[in-house]
């Protein structure tokens, strides 16, 4: 993969998965691969690695968003097989015991920017049910790549943070009239849209036609309810939006075996 200066940076971005069931998003930096999550096994994320293609000693850094097993399962065994420091805001760092449990455990707090695998990373504070969530903006030299998920509203800091990137990657995970009317319980659903649950597409395709300008070349729904969502309401939700404002862009979507798109 080159890292030139006019790689498409999409093409810097993968996917090994997103939802409930595992979450971990690989971003080609200047001086090494960076993990956003790894929500599987270390076994399984290697394995999805190899499927990709991507040596796991390219790999330089572990950025973890929250302390949810979806999102955290893998990272201690596999930064410690790896060598690796694992990234997070301080709330997650205890939460999560990654203070206790990783050999290099370092803070990325919100708003204080710092240099991972030669890019500057951004994390930025999201609001869900969790100790001290935050999503995150890697700035690559082709532009900058930008993750919010599991957030129950697009905080000012995350609307900033999408601004002008290159990559959205935002949660899409329900349809709100599925999730209303299906199958949870309602203590569940309470949970899901609230503040700090998780994204409704009209709120994520709102957010992204806001962040909307004209390099930014890729979109990625993550983290689609397997229950109260389906690609066909994502598409409907984003493109629709995008189509409005003569944005060219088109979402595609993150399942979790990754983007099929
Ligand atoms: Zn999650
Ligand atoms: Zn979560």
């Amino acid at each position: 993969m080159s890292l030139d200066i006019n790689t498409a940076p999409e093409s810097l971005v993968h996917f090994l998965g997103s939802g409930s069931s595992g979450n971990c998003i690989v971003i080609e930096a200047p001086e090494g691969v960076v993990l956003v999550d790894v929500g599987f096994s270390a076994r399984e994320t290697l394995r999805r690695l190899g499927t990709l293609g991507i040596d796991p000693e390219r790999l330089r850094a572990i950025i973890v968003t929250h302390e949810h097993g979806d999102h955290v399962r893998g990272v201690r065994v596999l930064a410690k097989r790896l060598s690796v420091p694992v990234y997070s805001s301080a709330g997650t760092r205890r939460a999560a015991f990654l203070d206790r449990e990783c050999q290099d455990s370092r803070v990325l707090a919100p708003a204080d920017p710092t240099t991972i695998a030669g890019a500057n990373v951004i994390a930025f504070r999201a609001s869900h049910d969790t100790v001290e969530p935050i999503g995150v903006r890697v700035e690559l030299p082709q532009g900058a790549v930008t993750v919010v998920t599991d957030t129950g509203e697009i905080t000012a800091e995350a609307r900033e943070a999408m601004r002008d990137s290159a990559v959205l990657a935002v949660e899409c995970n329900h349809d709100v009239d599925m999730l209303t009317n299906g199958p949870y319980p309602w203590f569940l659903k309470q949970r899901i849209l609230s503040t700090r649950g998780h994204l409704s597409n009209v709120d994520a395709a709102t957010a992204i036609a806001d962040a909307c300008h004209d390099s930014l070349t890729a979109i990625y729904a993550l983290h689609l309810s397997e229950t109260n969502n389906a690609p066909r309401h994502v598409r409907t939700s984003v493109d629709t939006t995008l189509e409005r404002i003569g944005h060219p862009c088109r979402v595609r979507i993150v399942g979790p075996l990754g983007c099929s798109d």
